[in-house]
């Protein structure tokens, strides 16, 4: 099999690498990433020099940049590559349109162009917009998203549902909830937290803190893809998460006490526009069809999470780049 990873130096991207590389040595990969502030060579470099590895330096917005290893033979594609971040996405929504809705049509038409047998999409759960104090997402829940972010993905799920339907491509698309583990870039909470509290710097939380998420280990997403890759039924949507719920004051508490640190380091800032109030996914879907586990709970791959930032200080260091401290003065002005 030859697989065609886009955004495999991003976050879960690395890490899934990592998940193919250990669990499919006989595979063939392609890694294609921009490396935008967000993308890592750091996060791979235990397997750069394997023989069936292969980074490409690469736009997916630009067929021409693609469309040589398309004409090599590939197997399937597993989208990762996208804008990710929400609070960029309300400071510059075009540039996620660029990436997440036009780069997924230009992998789409060159996998039907080249008749690719699996097309994934690595989607995220905030497609289905915002919930109450009770209820969970289902694949079936229409889909409402509240941030440019979000819209962007849902837009680009459509165009993978539309290549289904009208072209008759093989896809599938996931949905899951958030992801936590190694080689997250220290924009996201619980990197962010963690990094702040090492250097004792308060830890800014939106609002009252009382924002509801799923979390999820990314090594139990990175099987549940594995999962879809191989199993998945052609055409079907699959929700990912972990029955997992906890605000981001909950998360941050979890941070503060395995690092023996004061919750006096919490301070609030000023809620982000839009902000989605609860997400909860139901993966009834995905155990049952295709026996998805999750093999970690909050509290073990939390604390394996912390433990992995603590050991790789230095890879924290080394990602945090004179872009990112003036993107991050701006975002977080406290109250
Ligand atoms: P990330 O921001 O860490 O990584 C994104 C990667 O995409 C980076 O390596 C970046 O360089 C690359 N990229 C960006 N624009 C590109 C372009 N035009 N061409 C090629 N590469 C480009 O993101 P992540 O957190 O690893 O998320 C990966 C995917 O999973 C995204 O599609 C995201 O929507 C989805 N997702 C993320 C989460 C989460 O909790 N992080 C949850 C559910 C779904």
């Amino acid at each position: 099999m030859k697989l065609l990873v886009t955004g495999g130096a991003g976050f879960i991207g690395s890490n899934f690498v990592h998940y193919l590389m250990y669990n499919y040595p006989g595979y063939e990969i392609v890694n294609v990433d921009a490396l935008t502030y967000a993308g890592n060579l750091e996060n791979l470099r235990s397997v750069e020099k394997l023989s069936n590895y292969t980074f490409v330096k690469a736009d997916i917005v630009e067929r021409t940049e693609l469309e040589p290893l398309f004409k090599s033979g590939i197997d399937a594609v597993i989208n990762f590559a996208a804008e990710s971040h929400v609070d960029r996405s309300i400071l510059h929504p075009d540039i996620f349109v660029r990436t997440n809705i036009v780069g997924t049509q230009t992998l789409l038409k060159l996998s039907k162009d080249y008749n690719v047998k699996k097309f994934v999409q690595v989607s995220t759960d905030e497609v289905y917009g915002t919930l109450g104090e009770t209820g969970f997402f289902t694949e079936e829940t229409s889909l409402a998203p509240n941030s440019p972010y979000s819209a962007s993905k849902a837009g680009a799920d459509l165009l993978v549902r539309a290549y289904h339907e009208t072209f008759g491509l093989n896809i599938n698309i996931t949905r899951c909830s958030n992801n936590y583990g190694p080689y997250q870039f220290p924009e996201k909470l619980v990197p962010l937290m963690i990094k702040n509290a090492l250097e004792n710097k308060s830890l800014p939380v939106y609002g009252d803190g009382l924002h509801v998420r799923d979390w999820l280990y990314v090594e139990d997403h990175c099987c549940a893809l594995d999962l879809v890759l191989h199993k998945g039924k052609n055409g079907e949507v699959y929700n990912i998460g972990g029955r997992n719920e906890r605000n981001n004051l909950q998360v941050v508490q979890t941070i503060l006490e395995e690092l023996g640190k004061p919750k006096s380091l919490v301070s609030y800032v000023k809620d982000r526009s839009g902000h989605d109030r609860r997400y909860a996914i139901n993966a009834d879907k995905i155990r049952h069809e295709l026996g998805w586990q999750p093999a970690y709970n909050y509290e073990d791959g939390m604390k394996k999470t912390i433990h992995w930032y603590l050991s790789n200080k230095e890879w924290m260091e080394k990602v945090i780049s004179g872009t990112y401290q003036n993107y991050y003065k701006i975002q977080y002005k406290e109250r």
